[in-house]
């Protein structure tokens, strides 16, 4: 009765947005799908990044770009949870929302069909994995905040590589009595944690679901919780590959981007954002390697209005915020692999949904039938 609903919820959200077909003729299908998050990258923090970086960034190796919109259903301005939805289920949602449509009805995330299918899913995050951003692809609640709450569903999906912060959502709850952690080991999973082992000296068996946490709440530059984004990239791909021979899934985020850019800290947000690329460029690594993957990279908004100006002399920048909020400017969309043609020209960032789906073959699979252009 339960997957009915959310059968049912998912087709009532296909309904309200307006997905563009995909050409089937012309498209390969990827074996593996691996998205990649930059939380408030816009077009600007890219630049700022590239020029910081001696002019050269991985993102620059991706033969297929695009532009995305990004208001939510709620706002023109999206939050990380709304933007986040769009990607992990093809909705428009309220700001706020994680993995509910704009009733509150749970929708059917990519990641869930991957596990469905067969497929290995994973998370890689730097900030807690209940965050926003990695929560609207494995969690159903109607507010962001409810940390708590989007950690129990880390027991509902059978997610098979984590890394992240927010340890204390899972074994120091204040709702409950509830260890997750010990719950997660009960069932199975290889647990770790940055009070336990460095992530680097851990190599894990691909035969176990795998789970480490980088911090206590939000892993920060202070604490040295902030040094491995790139590092389990490659983890990730690597333990994946070897987990099923059915493909996977991984969304990755580069989730502090947005942080500087709140605090209108324009090396700080540089820094993430070199941190990012560094992670984008282990992902190409593997993906090119592979042959069989499509990477997509884009980001669930811009964040701070950011500026360059002249600074003094070629290389230096001067950073201008005009907010410290997000902003509704478009982001872009880089990609690369089977089905990479996919991603050209503006597109809705449910869209980002709708290709991964339709790529796949799971729309139909899931709504029953494709919602017609009218709708
Ligand atoms: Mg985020
Ligand atoms: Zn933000």
């Amino acid at each position: 009765m339960r997957l009915r609903y959310l059968l049912l919820a998912l087709a009532f959200c296909s309904f309200q947005n307006k997905p563009t077909p995909v050409e089937k003729k012309s498209v390969s299908a990827p074996k593996n799908i691996i998205l990649l998050i930059g939380d408030g990258m816009g077009l600007t923090q890219v630049t700022a990044g590239m020029y910081a970086n001696g002019n050269k960034l991985n993102l620059e190796r991706f033969p297929n770009t695009g532009l995305m919109k990004t208001h939510s259903s709620s706002h023109l301005v999206t939050d990380s949870a709304a933007g986040a939805t769009a990607f992990s289920c093809g909705c428009k949602t309220y700001n706020g929302a994680i993995g509910v449509t704009k009733a509150k009805k749970p929708c059917v995330t990519i990641l869930e069909q991957a596990k469905k299918n067969g497929l290995a899913t994973g998370l890689v995050v730097t900030s807690s994995i209940t965050h926003a951003t990695p929560a609207a692809f494995i969690a159903h609640v109607n507010s962001r905040v409810e940390m708590e709450d989007i950690a129990t569903y880390f027991l509902q999906t059978d997610l098979d590589f984590f890394v992240g912060g927010g340890l204390q959502y899972f074994n120091q709850r204040k709702k409950d009595q509830r260890n997750l952690y010990t719950e997660l080991e009960a069932k199975g999973y290889f647990m770790s944690n940055f009070q336990k082992t460095k992530l680097s000296e851990i190599t894990p068996s691909p035969n176990q679901p795998f789970g480490w946490f980088s911090a206590i709440g939000e892993p920060d530059s202070v604490s040295g919780g902030r040094d491995y984004l790139p590092l389990a990239a490659r983890m990730a791909t690597d333990f994946l590959k070897n987990r099923t021979e059915k493909g996977f899934f991984l969304m990755l985020e580069g989730s502090q981007i947005d942080w500087g850019c709140h605090a209108n800290n324009g090396p700080r947000a540089v820094a993430e954002m070199l941190d990012f690329d560094a992670a984008v460029g282990a992902v190409l690594r593997f993906a090119e390697a592979d042959g069989n993957t499509l990477v997509i990279v884009t980001a669930d908004h811009e964040t701070g209005g950011l500026t360059l100006e002249q600074g003094e002399g070629f290389e230096i920048l001067d950073y201008d915020f005009t907010t410290g909020h997000h902003t509704a400017s478009m982001v872009p969309v880089f990609a690369f692999g089977p089905g990479a043609e996919q991603f050209g020209g503006i597109m809705d960032n449910t869209d980002i949904y709708w290709k991964m789906a339709r790529l796949w073959g799971w729309v139909e699979e899931q709504v029953g039938k494709l919602p017609s252009k009218k709708d």
